[in-house]
């Protein structure tokens, strides 16, 4: 019988305690912390993501600042508004809404943010510390990922850990978490040869690919920790992850379910972040 890890739970007791913080920074310096969230565009998924992030914000007792730019908004207005919010002590953190249109070169707009800024830890210096074991901002989702772990007692060291998935956003930051959590990591990909065995020897699978239920029993070591980054649609249109979550829930010890797993932990971990830019600033 596997424990599930609720992603949800403890989402809300982070939220909990970032609140708190966030009213122990106003009350000592005399202002809020602030998030400053920029949306270029009229992506849908993209409004939903920013409605999300400052709505949870809101409720962290965090000042968000919102931007939104018509979807022809030439590169250089971009980037003059996060010269602006840089330039800002109002501002602790910023985040610039990805995929910005076509025509404006988003490394050219995220290159603006100073890594103090940078809550969502994607800039080359936050994760050139965080290779180097060092001071960082991380990002979100395998921060969240790290956390659950903790949350539940679970320490990566000297464990064998898999990565499926080597994305800038997920995989490789993950493994690098791992690995400076003492951790033995292998990163797996579209052309790792052996993906099955490969995973079947991990005590801690961590599965980032966006492919509906693709990790399957066999995949899974009796008693792994298995957890699913994967939000992806079933046949039926239903969310579900990257793990066959029925088939592999039996053989865990512990799991990640979606929803209600890691996605509660990536808003959470941006507020987290925010909090600690401000502390820092
Ligand atoms: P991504 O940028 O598309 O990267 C996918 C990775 O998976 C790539 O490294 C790719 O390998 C690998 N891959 C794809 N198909 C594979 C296969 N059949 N076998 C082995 N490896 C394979 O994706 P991402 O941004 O990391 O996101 C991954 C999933 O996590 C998605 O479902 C996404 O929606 C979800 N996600 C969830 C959250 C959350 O908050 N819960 C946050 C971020 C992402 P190559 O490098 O060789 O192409």
């Amino acid at each position: 019988m596997s424990t599930v890890i609720d992603g949800k739970a403890l989402a809300a007791k982070l939220r909990g305690q970032i609140r708190e913080r966030a009213e122990a920074f106003r009350a000592e310096r005399g202002f809020e912390i602030g998030l400053a969230v920029v949306l270029v565009g009229e992506d849908p998924a993209s409004q939903v993501y920013v409605r999300n992030k400052i709505k949870a914000c809101e409720e962290a007792g965090i000042r968000s600042f919102s931007y939104h730019l018509p979807a022809d908004a030439a590169e250089a207005e971009v980037i003059a508004l996060v010269d602006e919010l840089v330039a800002s002590d109002k501002v602790h953190g910023i985040l610039v809404q990805l995929p910005l249109p076509r025509h404006i070169d988003e490394r050219k707009v995220l290159a603006r943010i100073p890594a103090r800024k940078d809550v969502d830890g994607f800039c080359a210096e936050n994760v050139g510390n965080l290779a180097m074991n060092r001071e960082t901002i991380v990002a979100c989702t395998p921060f969240g990922v790290m956390k659950m772990l903790e949350e539940y007692g679970i320490d990566p060291r000297g464990k064998s850990a898999v990565v499926l998935g080597r994305s800038n956003i997920v995989g490789k930051p993950m493994a690098m978490l791992l690995v400076n959590a003492d951790a033995t990591v292998t990163v797996c990909h579209s052309k790792t040869k052996n993906l099955k065995e490969v995973c079947a020897a991990a005590d801690i699978l961590v599965v980032a690919i966006g492919r509906a239920k693709f990790v399957t029993a066999d995949m899974v070591k009796e008693g792994a920790v298995v957890i699913d980054v994967g939000m992806d649609r079933d046949e039926n249109g239903k969310l579900c992850g990257d793990v066959d979550y029925e088939n592999v829930k039996d053989k865990a010890s512990y799991i990640t379910p979606v929803p209600g797993g890691v996605g509660p932990m990536t808003i959470t971990m941006l507020l987290y972040n925010t909090v600690l830019a401000a502390s820092r600033s």
